[in-house]
């Protein structure tokens, strides 16, 4: 029934694969540059802070997280928490990382379209990961042991509602692709980095990027392999 661990490996393993490469490129990059110190000298935090006020969002706060490359925008309370690293180091990574989570910042005041449906993506991707899951294994389950064909259908709608996985994942690419690019325009139009130290940003954020790719690709495959047990097994 469920077409062999193999055809799961051949699906999953890939793309998971991808992600750890991805991760660890972000790790590596992110170590290397942290280490480079800009020319303005200026830390995580002053770089968000500057920027924010340069583009008139004075009502978002900048504040410290704790955990490793734990940052990120709470648009909710309209603040970046930067981890401490980002926070208190004048480096080119630092800069590079506070001016991506500025960048969401600024979809958020001007309501992005990918970012506002995100957001409303998430009571359903949480809803359709969990429920929607339970139904497809519960579904096959009773297709499969108890030959009841209604399995089937519950089976289909839980495969739709975890498919909500992937349309996040895939909406979740133009937030995190945009948020960079505004980040290095900004970086360099507001003269807080120079063409040297914007190559070191490139390295951080588009190592970022791929992890994001990576996640989108290893929830499609998911999506793809439930889809073949389900009306693959069901032409046998
Ligand atoms: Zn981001």
């Amino acid at each position: 029934m469920f077409g062999g661990f193999g055809l799961y490996f051949l699906f999953v393993l890939p793309p998971f694969l991808l992600g750890l490469w991805a991760q660890w490129r972000v790790k590596s990059n992110f170590n290397k540059y942290s280490r480079v110190r800009t020319v303005r000298e200026m830390t995580g935090a002053q770089v968000a802070r500057a920027m924010l006020d340069a583009e008139g969002l004075y009502n978002v706060k900048v504040e410290e997280s704790r955990g490793y490359l734990s940052d990120h925008y709470d648009p909710r309370s309209k603040t970046l928490r930067l981890s401490p690293e980002v926070y208190r180091t004048p480096s080119v990574a630092a800069a590079g990382i506070a001016a991506h989570e500025m960048g969401h910042a600024l979809q958020d005041a001007k309501r992005y379209v990918p970012l506002v449906a995100r957001s409303a993506l998430v009571p359903a991707v949480q809803f359709g990961s969990s429920i929607g899951t339970w139904m497809l294994f519960g579904g096959l389950l009773l297709q499969g042991f108890l030959q009841f064909q209604f399995g089937f259908y519950i089976a289909v709608v839980g495969l739709a509602l975890f498919a909500m996985t992937a349309v996040f994942a895939l909406v979740t690419l133009p937030v995190e692709f945009d948020a960079s690019s505004r980040a290095k325009k900004l970086l360099a139009s507001h003269g807080i980095l120079y063409n040297e130290e914007l190559k070191g940003v490139d390295r951080v954020l588009d190592a970022a990027a791929l992890t994001y790719i990576a996640a989108a690709i290893q929830a499609l495959m998911t999506v793809a392999y439930y889809a073949l047990i389900l009306f693959g097994g069901r032409r046998d």
